[in-house]
């Protein structure tokens, strides 16, 4: 079998941050562990869909990222939670406004593994929870002083806002394996102050997550409504698939339209060879990655 050389991206959201004193240090050292932790496992053969699970798992349970413990809250100051994952030879699951999960993203992988369905949410999702053998938490374990306080401001303004301002983020993870095989993962409390109910683009598969061995594997992050409107993740798919549009320009494409209809975020990306994209229309997306067998890197601002 050709041993094709590892790559994979990691996103912890994207956003208008401001600078500073300290630089994001902490955020910088998560990323670059979790990197680090990564790159081990695609070095020692893990499949690429695993590895991109096994990242997501660690970015939800850090409590600096907008997803599992230290989710963003809703208008009844709830932790209502969104996650999709995606292998490239088409399998997916997904799962919504899901409040019990650990790891959402587990139960989307139990979604996916299950095969009967692509797509579980509410109540009902945190009952299978039970069926599939996911480990829950209760709904306090989800919620930080952090969110508690900015979903405060939030309220104050009346408004519904993208945590990055603050800045925190949505969690997401794309991987090439020593296989050659892609896999792409998403997970997300969504954003501060949202309507109960409120499902964004983290998870729905198409919009926030997308993999195929044929083409790339996509995380986004940003403002949900415009990821959905633009169908911003299996596009840049369709552009490579059928328009022969290399990933980096068919990304920057997705990424001005989310502009043009009045969204921000910004993605990663891999595509079949290996190579890593990371466009953003704000000033940052919380970052880390490796190309093609290289080392680490992360960084915070554009
Ligand atoms: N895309 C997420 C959502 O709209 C938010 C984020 O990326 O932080 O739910």
């Amino acid at each position: 079998m050709t041993h094709h050389p590892v790559s994979f991206a990691i996103h912890g959201g994207a956003g208008d941050m401001p600078d500073r004193d300290h630089g994001y240090a902490d955020h910088l050292a998560a990323l670059q562990a979790i990197g680090v932790s990564t790159r081990q496992a695609l070095a020692d053969g893990a499949d690429a869909i695993d590895a991109v699970e096994l990242a997501v798992r660690q970015l939800e349970d850090c409590e600096l990222f907008n997803a599992g413990r230290g989710a963003v809250l809703n208008a009844d100051g709830d932790a209502e939670l969104d996650a999709s994952i995606m292998r490239g030879d088409g399998a997916c699951g997904a799962v919504a406004g899901v409040r019990r999960p650990r790891n959402p993203i587990g139960l989307a992988r139990a979604v996916m593994d299950d095969g009967h369905h692509v797509m579980l949410v509410g109540p009902n999702a945190d009952q299978a929870c039970d069926r599939f053998g996911v480990d829950t938490a209760p709904p306090d374990y989800f919620v930080v002083n952090d969110r508690l306080r900015q979903l405060d401001r939030a309220r104050e303004r009346s408004a519904i806002m993208l945590d990055h301002d603050e800045p925190l983020g949505t969690v997401g993870a794309v991987a090439r394996d020593a296989r050659g095989a892609l896999a792409a993962a998403t997970s997300t409390g969504g954003m501060t102050n949202k309507a109960p109910g409120r499902v964004g683009d983290s998870g729905i598969i198409g919009a926030g997550t997308w993999a195929s061995d044929a083409s790339c594997a996509i995380s986004s992050t940003g403002h949900g409504e415009s990821f959905v409107r633009v169908n911003a993740a299996a596009q840049i798919h369709w552009r490579m698939l059928l328009g022969h549009e290399p990933m980096t320009a068919a990304a920057e494409l997705v990424i001005d339209q989310i502009v043009a209809c009045g969204g921000m975020g910004g993605l990663i990306g891999i595509d079949r060879d290996g190579l890593v994209c990371l466009p953003m229309s704000t000033r940052g997306m919380f970052r880390a990655w490796a190309e093609l067998d290289g080392p680490v890197q992360a960084a915070v601002f554009r």
